[in-house]
């Protein structure tokens, strides 16, 4: 039974719809295991920007400095489209977050339910009835974040960003994903350019290291340009695939986009040790914000990785995914994925069902 301080950004759009479910499906999950959840709300994005003039206010980086974990909803919209990109609520917040809290490794499941299995645009005799990849990502470092500029060159103006990693950030991103793969099927596909790149080659030598103390682990190396075709030609070859930022942020979404359902999507940016920052991977949808229309199973399986990998609550967590293929095989389904001879049901009505079956 535990106390765990947890600081929610709703963020805009259909943030606040969708996070307010997840919320409800913890507090189920409280009730039922004795655990209690302090949610502490801070603005965040566009919302923030409205009310404080910027996207991430001190405040509320403070409240997330200062908690176990945080829940997040998604921020942006077209309101905030015209500013500048230092004050957008993606760039001023979301990196700004990323970095201040050193949330290095982003893990991205990229699961197809078996209810859901007809929504992939992979053909049903290459993906069966169900897939189950885990994408574990550098976030920290690599090109987005090294030395960049313009130079004269020998035709005029040349602009250059550099990939460069360190042996220990190599490291510890292989690490998670070793551990990751020791709770699930055992196998890391490590993905490089390693016949071009140096900073790939470094990649490989310390993955290859590291694989020696998970002798259970099966690793398999992949350059990135046959890993995104392997994806879409052969998916059941993955189990964790762990690489760069600049691939992973590529190589994640090509591999959310063969699940046919971006509502459906949890992930988790996680620092050293347990903290982590939770968040479904899509956007704020202002498209259908506020319309009670929205998927909230990918915050609410948010929520579900913040308690296997924050709180290592492994129990709580597979009931909450449980319950949601329960409600999904009873074929409940928000507009998003409705098919012919499914019941369509609302945000708050999923949110309930879930609840229900917890
Ligand atoms: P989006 O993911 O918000 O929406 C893409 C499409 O998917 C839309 O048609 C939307 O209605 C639908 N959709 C998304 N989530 C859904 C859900 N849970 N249920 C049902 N349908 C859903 O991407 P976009 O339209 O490119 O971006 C909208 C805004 O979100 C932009 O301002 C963008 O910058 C921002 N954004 C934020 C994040 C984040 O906060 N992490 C990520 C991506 C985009």
């Amino acid at each position: 039974m535990g106390v765990y301080n947890i600081t929610v950004l709703k963020g805009d759009g259909i943030g606040p719809d969708i996070v307010s479910e997840a919320m409800n499906v913890l507090e189920a999950i409280g009730k039922k295991y004795g655990h209690t959840f302090n949610f502490n709300e801070k603005a965040v994005g566009g919302c923030a920007i409205d009310e404080f003039g910027v996207p991430l206010p001190d405040d509320t980086l403070e409240a997330c400095k200062n908690c176990d974990s945080i829940l997040l909803g998604a921020v942006g919209g077209p309101k905030w489209d015209h500013l500048p990109s230092h004050l957008r609520p993606e760039a001023g917040a979301l990196l700004k977050l990323r970095s201040s809290l050193g949330l290095y490794a982003n893990l991205r499941p990229a699961i197809i339910h078996k209810a859901l299995s007809a929504a992939s645009p992979i053909k049903a005799e290459i993906i069966g009835d169900s897939l189950d990849i885990l994408v574990v990502r550098e976030l920290t470092g690599g090109i987005y974040f090294g030395e960049r500029g313009y130079r004269e060159g020998k035709y005029g103006q040349e602009a250059f960003d550099v990939e460069a990693y360190s042996e220990y950030e190599v490291k510890r991103i292989a690490k998670q994903a070793f551990e990751a793969a020791m709770k699930r099927n055992k196998k890391v596909t490590s993905v490089d350019k390693a016949n071009v790149l140096e900073s790939s080659k470094l990649w490989r030598k310390v993955v290859t290291e590291v694989a020696k103390d998970y002798p259970e682990v099966e690793l398999d190396h992949m350059y990135v340009d046959n890993a995104a075709m392997q994806l879409v030609r052969n998916p059941k070859h993955f189990d964790v695939i762990v690489t760069s930022n600049i691939f992973g942020d590529i190589i994640s979404d090509e591999a959310s986009q063969i699940t046919g359902s971006i509502g459906m999507l949890p992930s988790a940016s996680l620092a050293e040790g347990t903290f982590g920052m939770y968040e479904p991977i899509h956007g704020s949808a202002p498209d259908i914000a506020g319309m009670d229309i929205a998927n909230p199973i990918a915050t609410i399986l948010s929520a579900s990785m913040m308690l296997k990998f924050s709180f290592g609550l492994i129990e709580e967590a597979e009931d909450i995914e449980n319950a949601v293929t329960a409600v999904l095989d009873k074929g409940y389904r928000t507009p998003d994925i409705y098919v012919d001879g499914t019941t369509k049901v609302g945000t708050k009505e999923m949110g309930r069902l879930i609840c229900e079956n917890i």
